[in-house]
């Protein structure tokens, strides 16, 4: 057989998507066979905004050889325990979203039920007191997670807060290193083959004609190769997530790092703080129906923690995903592959999930159809799925009164999320399979948060005597509160092991 892999690939877009895309790739076709380049252009730049990561980026680092101390002095990072979700429930009520688990099982039945039961009764806590994850975050601590038999410590994930800027100039330094060809210029023109419609070079602005067999589209919102050249179509999403517009601020730090992002209801979406060692990240994602750009900025101005350290920054956005994002011979990612808010940092695992994707099915230069299927179907799933875990944040709300929440609870929900909010009262388990992001755990938060009950728990439960199973909640938040006094605090525990350590 003669040798059909491809020699090629052409990055559009020096975001955090597109050096994302050259240091994974780099890495895969170390060989030196396969050329990349990226091309990005100094005059658009990035959006620079994208700070709060889920668990799931260790893993990209990793693939990387990339240490994680090194990674977080060059980024400016903190800890990320979870996500505060503070008045989104009711107004002044609160709770987390850990990447962590609750409680201990107790004769093999997961601990919820029991806290189900218990909770009927008024004899159980919020289900966030039995989580070390939330109540270290409620506590502003910190602490890596032991590889041992210490079970409270074990049962956590984190992940990183990081400077977007700083991050796609890492991986920039990194990728290059594997032999990546960086090129600043604008495209001008994009050539395609006559009859395919294959794309076959870039033409920029210094002159440069940039020919390649497969092209990464991370451009941005634009989608410059995917939309605009493709046309490949785009399914929006706003009918479910009506906030269509950001305006984002970086401030001053006054406060020690907290060590969850912070996400506060506001009158027509939500503000979102991002603690870094330098500084903190700000926005207001907001419904343009229900309010005004300056109305929003004035209201995120007067939220900030400190002195605000730029003008604002507007952002317009269109919830949804592209039809396609594999199409003819042009992937795209990122921005350019579509969009949904920032509420459970989705979007750079979003990136991270479809690299590895596209590297599992990588094609030759046959373009095997069935590959492009897979993968566009596989991501389309994937992605249905985030956006019904980020529906049931408005739409579980019981903020009456306001127009914007009161629209959000009484809309029409897909079918999916219907059938999720079902299964859950019914079986007191969430419903889970192999494409989900969000784990039990994570369902079970929101589920707990928003004040949805199962009418259902496991019968091995009534076995047990109710004083006893009462005691031994008791004794799981009691362990855990003592566990987290001992712990160092966040900034404590950075500037000992990040700014600190050589
Ligand atoms: C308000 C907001 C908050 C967010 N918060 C989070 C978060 O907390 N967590 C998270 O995971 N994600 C978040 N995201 C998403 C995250 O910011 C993006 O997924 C990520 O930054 C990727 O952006 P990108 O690389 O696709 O696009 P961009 O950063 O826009 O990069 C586009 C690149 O394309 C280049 N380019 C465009 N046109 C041309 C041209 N003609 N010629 C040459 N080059 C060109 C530009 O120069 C640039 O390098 C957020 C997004 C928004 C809008």
């Amino acid at each position: 057989m003669t040798d059909s892999r491809i020699r090629s690939i052409v990055i559009l877009g020096g975001g955090t998507a597109g050096w994302m895309a050259a240091a994974a790739l780099a890495n895969r076709f170390k060989q030196g066979v396969t050329k990349i380049t990226l091309v990005e252009s100094a005059d658009i730049g990035i959006i620079g905004v994208g700070e709060a990561t889920v668990p799931y980026i260790k893993e990209f680092l990793q693939d990387l050889n990339i240490n994680e101390v090194d990674f977080m002095r060059a980024t400016n990072a903190t800890y990320k325990l979870g996500i505060d979700f503070d008045g989104w429930y009711k107004p002044n009520e609160k709770f987390i979203h850990p990447f962590a688990g609750y409680g201990a099982r107790i004769a093999r039945i997961p601990f919820h039920h029991y806290w189900a039961k218990m909770r009927q009764q008024n004899k159980a806590q919020e289900l966030d007191a039995y989580c070390l994850a939330v109540q270290m975050a409620r506590h502003n601590k910190f602490a890596l997670p032991k590889a041992n038999n210490d079970v409270e410590l074990s049962s956590f994930n984190y992940a990183f807060h990081f400077d977007a800027g700083l991050f796609a100039n890492y991986l920039s330094g990194i990728a290059q290193q594997l032999g990546v060809k960086r090129i600043q210029a604008n495209v001008q023109h994009v050539n395609q083959h006559p009859d395919t419609g294959f794309i076959q070079s870039l033409e920029l602005d210094n002159g440069e004609q940039i020919e390649g067999e497969f092209f990464i589209d991370c451009s941005g919102f634009k989608g410059l190769l995917i939309e605009q050249t493709l046309k490949t179509g785009y399914e929006t999403w706003n009918q479910w997530l009506r906030c269509d517009r950001a305006v984002a601020m970086p401030c001053a730090s006054k406060l020690a790092p907290a060590s969850a992002t912070r996400s506060l209801a506001m009158e027509a979406g939500w503000q979102w703080r991002i603690p870094l060692q330098h500084r903190v990240g700000n926005g207001y994602v907001y419904c343009s129906d229900f309010i005004s750009d300056e109305l929003a900025a004035e209201k995120l101005l007067t939220n900030l923690e400190g002195d605000a350290l730029a003008h604002p920054k507007f952002i317009r956005f269109t919830t949804g995903m592209r039809k396609q994002a594999w199409n003819k011979n042009v992937f795209c990612l990122g921005l350019a592959s579509g969009f949904m808010e920032p509420l459970e940092s989705t979007s750079i695992y979003l990136i991270q999930s479809s690299l590895t994707l596209l590297l599992n099915h990588f094609p030759n230069n046959q373009y095997n159809q069935q590959l492009v299927n897979t993968v566009n179907n596989n991501l389309r799933i994937r992605q249905e799925k985030l956006r019904d875990f980020l529906i049931l944040h408005y739409y579980a709300n019981q903020r009456h009164g306001q127009a914007f929440w009161d629209e959000c609870r009484t809309m029409a929900i897909p079918d999916t999320l219907s059938a999720r909010i079902e299964h859950f009262k019914q079986t007191c388990q969430p419903q889970i399979d192999d494409m989900d992001f969000f784990s039990t755990n994570s369902w079970l938060a929101m589920f707990s948060g928003f004040n949805i009950q199962p009418n259902y728990y496991h019968p091995v439960v009534d076995d047990f005597d109710e004083q006893l199973v009462e005691k031994e909640l008791k004794a799981i938040a009691a362990s855990i509160s003592n566990t987290v006094k001992d712990l160092p605090d966040h900034l404590a525990f950075i500037q000992r092991n990040i700014t600190a350590a050589q």
